[in-house]
């Protein structure tokens, strides 16, 4: 069985852009509307010739469009997105490096400690600003592993593929 990766993060930081990044393929819906991705989209990374992985594109929202605010984390998709992330062995936490740290954010980060799962920040939509400057943003968040990338423009996936492959 290959080892499973789950992206992981509030609606609309790009984790549908990134496993279509990943995966090369269109499954992943991508929308304009933050949570348009209600169900859990399975597939497989297969960039270069080194070790496939799958991933597991988690939605982040409820059903009928009801946006996941701060303490929302117990409705239907935030149980989906935890069922993801429980059943992965490595978790890639996407925030938005535009935004910067939201509440939300500071939420998913508390659930992802207590499941005590590996997790890699991935600090997306630096396309066109100071991506170093991003990553400080959330550098309060302590992680030793994230990662400043592009998805939609495909800037640091294959810095991202190695940095996971090195901890899979
Ligand atoms: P999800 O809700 O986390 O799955 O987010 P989506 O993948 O559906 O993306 C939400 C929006 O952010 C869409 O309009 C994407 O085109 C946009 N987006 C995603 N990745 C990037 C990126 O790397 N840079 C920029 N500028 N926009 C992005
Ligand atoms: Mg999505």
């Amino acid at each position: 069985m290959l080892p499973l990766v789950a992206l992981v993060g509030r609606p609309n930081v790009g984790k549908s852009t990134l496993f279509n990044a990943l995966t090369r393929t269109r499954d992943a819906l991508v929308h304009d509307q933050p949570g348009v991705t209600r169900d859990r989209h399975y597939g497989v990374c297969r960039i270069d010739d080194g070790r496939p992985f799958a991933l597991v594109d988690t939605g982040g929202i409820a059903d009928g469009g009801v946006h996941l605010v701060a303490g929302d984390l117990a409705g239907a998709t935030a149980r989906q997105a935890r069922a993801g992330a429980e059943e992965a062995d490595l978790v890639l936490f996407v925030v938005d490096g535009r935004e910067g740290p939201s509440a939300v954010d500071d939420e998913i980060l508390a659930w992802l400690r207590r499941a005590a799962k590996p997790v890699f920040l991935v600090v997306n939509k630096t396309d066109g600003i100071d991506s170093r400057a991003a990553l400080a943003e959330f550098a309060r968040y302590g992680f030793k592993d994230m990662l400043a990338v592009s998805s939609a423009h495909r800037q640091g996936i294959d810095d991202l593929v190695s940095a996971v492959r090195a901890r899979l």
